[in-house]
């Protein structure tokens, strides 16, 4: 087709739409930084397009954003020339809303109070439909780089869009010019001042330079240079200037909460850029979600698909530069390199180096992280068993005795009971039920600490049976669960359960009524109040994988 055209928004597109510009409205400075990525995203695409077919950059090879205002037209346009896009790629990706995450997104956005809202944007990687919270009309000129043809897209946000051929004459020799026709209320967006203080705090380490034309006829001016932040010094690196990569390459808008900057030199070269959020993602257990850690190689993006931590640090975002990877990389190169499958695990021992080193420096800090991230860090320690020890290290806990503190393995090891030989612990859903129950008793009694462990991945590496310091870990469910060897606080109070002939008379009695429905009865020391309690044989699965087996139908 190459007539002019007037398509409707995919419905989802025209609610996302409307909500952009009813409810997300307290920071609109964010539009800005959603258009320049997009501008640097393409550029980036070009780059890598071009190792194969270098003759895609013609006599431009560098690539460049540019910001030009016109304050008497209340225009404002962002351009670049990077990748730019077919007829088709622009009727799907300004068209549509093709990932499964949007729909969340817009029950988060409805749900959200207003301020939240421009926070979410980055994250859902909706940033294109964001210009529509400061312009009653957007134009997108586009030409593919390679192209003979170059197409104009328009709409107003209410519905439709337009979509028509340009004459190539018109037009750059390829990339994409954004055209914003500023709302009445946003013509400060003109404002010279306002747009390089904008650029500077929201985009000042996009790889690609950014510059500013502040008015029809004048000058280009660069306001950030393209530099890598991340094969700068880190002598020369402010916190600051972290600060802004991490909200670039995250999405987020907060500060991070630990920041991985490093060099690894000998074998293999590559530079680590990596921080752990200071919040925690929406998507963190969205499978599809894309971009945690990027792959560049010699400063040309690469993918963002390269599984470059395990999956149990998908919160991490950042990315890794390799000095030594070939610039072509194909999908199976990614999925067998010997050279990744290194950096792999550099980087993975390195982020929880850092980890553990924040534990020992930062309890605080730590904590704050282990909150947000420790349900996900925890599949770790099934998944992972060669850090499994680390693991365990950085591991924190809520137990009978912790209240709304947290403690380590190492703070229970240290407060064991003389003669207490295991690591108790109890799983389920709820820590305020966990400690009603009457499975506790015997521990209460005798100060003897039980881990409370609440989170449904929890009952998964419990059943691989791990040790800490040669320890191991026993569920107070299991009949395994012996006290004898803990002396009550009150020695008398404890009666010799196996040799009191009531006891015995007792127990079979209740064999022989109880039958099949049981394996076995036996006198215990863990209660002290209750008179009975079910509990799983010694070595048999856990009371909770029980439930979570039979839940499942099995
Ligand atoms: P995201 O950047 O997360 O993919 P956006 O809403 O910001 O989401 O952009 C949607 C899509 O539109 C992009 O994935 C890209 O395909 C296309 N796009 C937007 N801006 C440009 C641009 N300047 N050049 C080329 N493609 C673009
Ligand atoms: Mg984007």
């Amino acid at each position: 087709v190459k007539e002019a055209e007037t398509r409707s928004f995919e419905a989802d597109v025209s609610r996302l739409l409307h909500m952009m510009v009813h409810s997300v409205y307290s920071d609109r400075d964010v539009f800005l930084r959603e258009l320049i990525s997009n501008a640097a995203d393409a550029c980036e695409k070009l780059r890598y397009e071009a190792i194969a077919r270098p003759e895609l950059l013609g006599d431009d090879p560098k690539p460049v954003i540019t910001i030009s205002a016109d304050p008497d037209q209340k225009r404002l346009t962002v351009e670049d020339n990077g990748i730019g896009m077919s007829r088709e790629e622009l009727v799907e990706a300004l068209g549509t809303i093709a990932r499964s995450g949007t729909r969340a997104f817009m029950e988060r956005i409805e749900a959200a109070k207003s301020g939240e809202g421009a926070e979410l944007i980055g994250q859902f990687g909706v940033g294109f439909y964001s210009a529509f919270m400061v312009a009653d009309r957007v134009d997108v000129i586009t030409r593919k780089a390679g192209a003979d043809e170059a197409w104009r897209w328009s709409s107003d946000g209410k519905g439709s869009y337009e979509i028509a051929p340009v004459p190539v004459a018109d037009t750059p020799k390829r990339g994409t010019r954004v055209v914003l026709h500023l709302m009445e209320d946003a013509t400060s967006y003109t404002q010279s001042y306002q747009l390089e203080r904008l650029i500077k705090e929201q985009s000042g380490h996009v790889p690609v330079p950014v510059a500013l034309v502040e008015k029809p006829g004048a000058d280009r001016r660069e306001i950030a240079d393209g530099t890598a932040l991340w094969v700068k010094p880190k002598s020369d690196i402010k916190p600051e200037d972290y600060t802004d990569f991490y909200r670039g390459v995250s999405g987020l808008y907060d500060e991070p909460a630990a920041t991985i900057h490093f060099k690894a030199e000998g074998r293999h070269e590559y530079n680590t850029l990596a921080f752990v959020p200071g919040s925690r993602p929406f998507d963190l257990f969205d499978q599809d979600r894309k971009g945690r850690m990027k792959l560049y190689v010699r400063r040309v993006f690469i993918t963002d698909d390269a599984d470059l931590v395990p999956r149990y640090l998908r919160f991490v975002r950042g990315l890794v530069d390799s000095a030594d990877l070939p610039l072509n990389l194909s999908r199976e190169m990614i999925q067998d390199s010997p050279l990744l499958a290194a950096v792999r695990k550099g980087v993975t021992n390195r982020i929880l180096g850092e980890l553990t080193k924040l534990a020992e420096s930062d309890g605080e800090g730590f904590t704050k992280i282990w909150e947000n991230f420790g349900v996900v860090l925890k599949e770790g320690l099934y998944e992972d068993w060669e850090r499994r020890e680390q693991l365990l290290k950085l591991a924190r806990f809520r137990s009978t005795t912790s209240g709304e503190s947290w403690r380590s393995l190492a703070d229970y090891v240290a407060a064991m009971k003389d003669g207490q030989k295991a690591i108790y612990f109890m799983t389920g859903d709820d820590k305020a039920r966990l400690e009603a129950s009457p499975q506790l008793e015997g521990f209460k009694a005798r100060s003897v600490e039980v881990l409370l462990l609440t989170d449904p991945v929890d009952s998964f590496w419990v059943a691989m049976a791990p040790e800490f310091d040669g320890k191991p870990f026993k569920s107070v469910t299991q009949g395994g669960a012996d006290l004898s060897d803990i002396a009550l606080p009150d020695a008398t109070a404890k009666t010799d359960a196996e040799t009191s002939p009531e006891i015995a008379t007792f127990i079979a009695f209740m064999k022989s009524t109880l039958g099949e429905e049981v394996s076995d009865v036996k006198a215990s020391d863990r209660l002290t109040e209750s008179a009975v309690c079910l509990v799983a044989p010694e070595g048999g699965p856990d009371r909770q994988i029980e439930r979570l087996l039979s839940a499942a139908g099995r």
